[in-house]
């Protein structure tokens, strides 16, 4: 059976997580107090109706009980945000997904039962700044608050060694779980595998190690 999504609040996150789910043929029901935005999405999502989330009654009239999954993607009036996922909660939808505004908005969306909360625009910004901090840097994704993951492209220092020659476990006490050259991925690579400038490394570690990882990149530039 095909997955229902609902997306509630179709501002930017949440008119693009809607756009892609639609896309990706998803049955989904778009939300949003706002006529204008509403309209917006009447050809894009399988639903769209004008309603506001913070009323229970109206919830339950749309059936959002049914759904599988639902995103809160209601920004700033975070008030609003927090008794949407409370009464959704409260309703036993089996997944919410919420954005969160800031961190003590996070962390009571995470008590009242979110299942996922997001946070793009800080992630967006730490992932940016490592990628300012080196330009070998090319992706980096939190994992957890102290474990992340980074991809590296291989530059002229660490072209030409063998995993084992560059020893980056003991050195940095990160590891090389995969190696992507042009379309090729080698997944668990072996400790003899030399890397080819233009390689991209995919790292995973603590965050203090990658940090050390990090320095060590900025110092080939
Ligand atoms: P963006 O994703 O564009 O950065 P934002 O984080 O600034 O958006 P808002 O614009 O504050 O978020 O809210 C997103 C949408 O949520 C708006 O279109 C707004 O109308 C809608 N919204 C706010 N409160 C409710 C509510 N109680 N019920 C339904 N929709 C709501």
């Amino acid at each position: 059976m095909k997955k229902e999504f609902a997306v509630i609040g179709l501002g930017r996150f949440g008119g693009s997580i809607c756009r892609e789910l639609s896309r990706e043929g998803m049955e989904v029901l778009a939300l949003d107090l706002d006529e204008d935005k509403v309209n917006e999405y009447r050809d894009i999502a399988s639903h769209a109706v004008i309603a506001d989330s913070t009323d229970e009654n109206v919830l339950r009239e749309l059936g959002l009980r049914n759904i599988d999954h639902v995103i809160v993607a209601i920004g700033d009036n975070i008030q609003a945000s927090m008794l949407t996922t409370l009464i959704l909660e409260e309703m036993g939808i089996k997944k919410i997904t919420v954005k969160a505004q800031n961190d003590y908005h996070e962390k009571i969306l995470n008590k009242i039962g979110a299942d996922h909360v997001v946070h793009p625009e800080r992630d967006m910004g730490k992932r940016i700044a490592h990628n300012i901090i080196s330009n070998n840097i090319l992706d980096y994704i939190e994992l957890s608050d102290d474990h992340s993951v980074v991809e590296v492209i291989a530059g002229n220092k660490l072209s030409g060694q063998s995993l084992m020659e560059l020893d980056i476990r003991a050195q940095y006490g990160c590891n090389v779980v995969a190696i992507k050259r042009g379309k090729e991925i080698n997944v668990s690579p072996m400790a003899t595998e030399e890397i080819e400038k233009g390689d991209i490394l995919i790292v995973i570690g603590a965050d203090k190690d990658i940090g050390r990882f990090e320095k060590h990149l900025i110092a080939e530039e």
